[in-house]
């Protein structure tokens, strides 16, 4: 499953954050994810318990943010948001559209001890 590799890809960061940064708990973890990025939320709740068992973030509460889909509207030239990657322009219904925010997927904010 795509979630359980991001989920693992969480724990190096935070396992890496907690070396340089010298904390050995992390109470709350808050993610952001745009849109666009593909991943389920659902899933990398699920996975994130089950990758931090045994870490520093062994039951830490887990908040996510997520953030709108931008695309750059050709026709418009408007800046929309989209809930999906492939949607039309919500204002003319064309294709035209450029991508331009809610791809991403990052670690906002640790609560650490
Ligand atoms: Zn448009």
């Amino acid at each position: 499953m795509h979630e359980m590799a991001i989920c693992e890809n969480i724990r190096v960061l935070i396992e890496e954050q907690a070396r340089t940064q010298n904390f050995s708990r992390v109470e709350r973890v808050c993610l952001e994810i745009g849109a666009l990025s593909g991943v389920e939320v659902e899933a990398l709740r699920f996975g994130f318990d089950v990758v931090m068992r045994g870490g520093v973030a062994a039951g830490a509460r887990l908040d996510i943010v997520e953030t709108a889909g931008t695309a750059w509207c050709l026709p418009c030239a408007v800046t929309v948001t989209i809930g999906r990657r492939y949607d039309p322009c919500p204002r003319c219904g064309s294709h035209q559209l450029q991508v331009t925010g809610g791809e991403e997927m990052k670690i906002r904010e640790l609560e650490v001890m």
